[in-house]
């Protein structure tokens, strides 16, 4: 067999059957935002496998990193023992999220389950019980059974797992729109907090954008009053940044635009620029010391490859190659092309609305059934491209070129034409 053979044999890619009924494309490598195929083509990269790639595939000083340091230590595990690059990794995010206390992982879902462990942890050691959470319609926030439990209940077929879930309570979503009204979402979430935080141990939000739920951007003000809801009633805020972390949005952190601190943050994917399997979980000063000084006194959790040296190693590059570059212009500059270009797009008959902020360029069908058209038309045409459901979009890395990022949209639109042709 060959490998491509044993992959649609005995592999299971995501959100898949196995084997796929649909194609799978055979990479041989990548450079930059190109990505190649076995069959000799090169596809433009406008996803940046999953907001992860931020700086591009192959950076010189991110396989330098690496390469220096599975000579010094690949890995070493965490308990009972420090290394330096876990450390300066540590006070780096401390220094850039304004928290304190860093718990370092394996992956985004897994920074959420130990959110959620944590805030309970926290509402326990301040003698309360308090065992669910508040979580937004069409929230995302990983596939593992904890972080499921408060994504949006219909995205993420909550049916499928009967009473295995736990349940949560989901309020009303604010309207798409950076400067929309949401007073109709905040009275509903005012009602929420008044009849349920005896029970809630944390409202956990994706802060401005919400991603795999729906790829919706809202008005900052609403977190400004979320915020102000949770210390009334001593419920954590939770806001996971791991997609919407290092500069997605324009911002360091999405809850910049609001300027609120959470109670923690949640951050993964661009945390390694893209390299390797790496999350985090960063709390307040208070939440650490209160679960310390607690009876329990302890946060229990311990994956086996925990601050994994390699990881940190690369995810330090990866954050001082961010700071050092000018990456606020280069994101605006997307962002200005995006708004341009996805211009084009607003009156087809096919496309509901386009929407866009920082590297990130949406557009939104009318219908779901056009998801692997539009796929199959990019890539034949030169451009990588995965869509969900009712949304075509785009999330690149900040070193993307100007050309190659009119040539995504203009493909993107250009598919959508196509399928509109020839329906
Ligand atoms: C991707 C994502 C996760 C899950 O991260 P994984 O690394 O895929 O486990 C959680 N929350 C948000 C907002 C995400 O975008």
């Amino acid at each position: 067999m060959t490998w491509l053979e044993i992959d649609n044999e005995h592999v299971w890619h995501p959100y898949n059957s196995l084997p796929s009924k649909t194609k799978i494309l055979p990479v041989v490598s990548t450079n930059k935002t190109s990505i190649f195929l076995q069959t000799g083509e090169e596809l433009i990269d406008a996803m940046s496998s999953w907001w992860s790639a931020i700086h591009g595939y192959n950076h010189p000083k991110l396989n330098e990193a690496l390469k220096k340091q599975v000579e010094i230590m690949p890995h070493i595990m965490f308990g009972g023992l420090a290394h330096e690059q876990s450390s300066l990794l540590s006070q780096k995010l401390v220094n850039l999220t304004g928290l304190h206390s860093v718990f370092l992982c394996d992956s985004g879902s897994v920074s959420v389950e130990v959110a959620l462990k944590t805030a309970i942890l926290y509402q326990k050691a301040k003698g309360l019980k308090k065992y669910k959470f508040f979580a937004l319609e069409h929230a995302y926030h990983g596939d593992t059974l904890g972080a499921m439990s408060v994504c949006d209940p219909q995205n993420s077929m909550h049916s499928i797992y009967g009473s295995y879930l736990s349940e949560n309570i989901f309020v009303k979503a604010p309207k798409l729109g950076f400067s929309s009204d949401f007073g109709e979402e905040m009275k509903a979430l005012e009602e929420a907090f008044e009849k349920y935080h005896e029970e809630i141990a944390a409202f956990i939000v994706e802060p401005i954008v919400q991603g795999a739920g729906g790829m919706r951007i809202y008005n900052p003000e609403y977190l400004k009053k979320a915020r102000e809801l949770c210390t009334k009633y001593d419920v954590l805020l939770i806001a996971d940044e791991i997609a919407t972390g290092f500069g997605h949005t324009g911002k360091m952190f999405a809850c910049e635009w609001a300027e609120i601190k959470p109670d923690i943050m949640t951050i993964g994917k661009g945390l390694t620029g893209g390299y390797m399997t790496m999350a985090a979980m960063v709390t307040s000063r208070s939440v650490s010391e209160i679960i310390s000084n607690s009876e329990i006194g302890v946060l229990m959790h311990g994956p086996t490859f925990m601050a994994n040296p390699l990881a940190c190693s690369v995810a330090n590059a990866s954050i001082d190659l961010l700071l050092e570059s000018n990456w606020q212009d280069n994101v605006k500059n997307i962002e200005n092309i995006f708004t341009q270009e996805l211009q084009n797009a607003k009156d087809l008959k096919f496309v509901k609305d386009v929407r866009n902020i920082g590297a990130i360029g949406i557009i939104e069908l009318v219908d779901d059934c056009y998801a692997q058209k539009v796929q199959d038309y990019c890539v034949k045409n030169g451009v990588w491209i995965r869509p969900f459901g009712k949304l075509v979009y785009s999330i690149v890395a900040y070193t993307i070129n100007e050309n190659d990022l009119r040539k995504i949209v203009k493909t993107m639109i250009d598919a959508i034409k196509n399928i509109e042709e020839n329906i």
